[in-house]
């Protein structure tokens, strides 16, 4: 007999964005005409097509592929050189983070990294997870087990760090001792930033805790204020207790290309129930060598053209592009008199409706067929709250803000 991992009886029903696209099938199938008309500022996926430096890459990478002087069969798994040497130099060194090229490990999303890490911990570490929080943090703890079940919308055996209006979105440190906290700042789903004074002192508990934090920077492309720190690594201590996440495809829009890499710094350690310490980077070596084989050869030469200045002035120009949507639809939902945050240096609006907000998703899909994302599928903190994602063509997002000014509600709260 098969017996299953029970642990994924523990999860809850569905993911958010395959409920999200139910609902929307099930409105378009009931009302055709209507469904025509839908625009999507709900699940965070890109429009604008590749830089042209990654495309040129790619062709190149592609015809060198095609004849055997240049051909490339399995490849390092960690990633070429030639894309580590440049993650080191331009995206760590360059802002005094000391980063080398053998910790960064090149992978194929974010998503599958900050899901796989939690592999390295002991089942009964105490996870310290943000409400509201990107899904994929929560879900891969409760399908390892580290959980319990799940009551009113939170897990047990979870210490949920509450980020809401009153902290500015950014939660307090820990009232209990924890193991592994995950951070995501410019974070998913509130466009919440970081100071570097508060960084700091999560990397303060984390040395003082022997914690880890996991910080994943995914959006760090959005950054615009030159106060805020880019990576954990520019905050002094944290090579000893932070491992970094960041991702192309946001960056780049590589969310179908996929490329991304974790960052493990050879300070940063584990600990048996003795004590002995035992550094991660030789344990994510061993779990990335032996279950994954690496990203295509021509993939990361296109993440790699990132890097030229054609590259970078062409990956500016994409995130530039989102902010300028960002911009518009913070501005609208304020005038409106809805509270936001984030969409300064974010992709995302985190907008405060004052209602529920599945209520508030079914109310602009049918008055406005806009699409956004309600915030209770982020955590119980996102009741109330509907995420707006800037990822869409700016026509649309214009013509998508000219339909809710018309229907939503003003509410008289001061927008913040
Ligand atoms: N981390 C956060 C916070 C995200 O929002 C996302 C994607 O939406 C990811 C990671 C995953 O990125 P990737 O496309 O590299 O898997």
């Amino acid at each position: 007999m098969v017996t299953i991992n029970e642990n994924y009886l523990k999860l809850q029903a569905s993911y958010l964005f395959s409920d999200i696209s139910r609902r929307v099938k099930q409105f378009k199938d009931e009302n055709p005409a209507l469904g025509a008309r839908v625009i999507r500022l709900g699940i965070g996926d890109v429009t604008r097509a590749l830089p042209p430096a990654c495309i040129a890459a790619l062709h190149k990478a592609v015809d060198e592929m095609a004849v055997e002087a240049t051909f490339q069969g399995y490849g390092p798994e960690q990633g070429y050189d030639f894309l580590r040497e440049a993650i080191a130099v331009h995206d760590f060194q360059a802002r005094g983070a000391a980063i080398s090229p053998d910790e960064v490990f090149v992978s194929d999303g974010s998503k599958c990294d900050t899901a796989n890490v939690q592999e390295l911990f002991a089942t009964d570490s105490r996870i310290a997870i943000p409400d509201p929080v990107y899904p994929v943090y929560i879900d891969t703890n409760v399908m390892a087990g580290r959980t319990g079940v799940s009551h009113n919308g939170r897990y047990a055996n979870v210490v949920y760090l509450d980020c809401t209006r009153a902290n500015g979105y950014v939660p307090a440190l820990p009232q209990q001792p924890v193991d592994v906290i995950y951070l995501c700042f410019p974070n998913n789903p509130t466009g919440a930033t970081i100071t570097r004074k508060q960084l700091e002192a999560w990397v303060e508990y984390a040395l003082r805790e022997r914690a880890l934090i996991l910080f994943d920077a995914a959006y760090v492309a959005f950054l615009r204020d030159p106060e805020l720190p880019q990576s954990i690594y520019e905050i002094d201590g944290a090579r000893r207790v932070a491992i970094e996440f960041r991702s192309y495809s946001k960056t780049a829009g590589f969310t179908g290309t996929r490329c991304a890499y974790i960052v493990v710094p050879t300070e940063c350690m584990g600990y048996d129930r003795a004590g002995n310490a035992y550094p991660l980077h030789k344990l994510w070596n061993r779990r990335h060598t032996t279950k994954f084989n690496g990203v295509s050869y021509p993939v990361q030469r296109a993440a790699a053209a990132i890097y030229t200045d054609a590259g970078q002035q062409q990956v500016r120009g994409l995130s530039d592009y989102y902010l300028r949507n960002a911009a518009l639809i913070r501005r609208t939902l304020s005038a409106l008199g809805y509270p936001c945050v984030g969409g300064e240096n974010s992709p995302y609006i985190w907008v405060e409706t004052g209602t529920d907000s599945w209520a508030f998703f079914d109310l602009m899909l049918q008055q406005a067929q806009v699409v956004i994302t309600p915030g209770a599928g982020f955590g119980a903190c996102g009741q109330g709250y509907i995420r707006i994602s800037a990822f869409n063509d700016y026509a649309k997002v214009e013509e998508a803000m000219a339909r809710l000014q018309k229907v939503l509600p003003k509410r008289a709260t001061t927008a913040s």
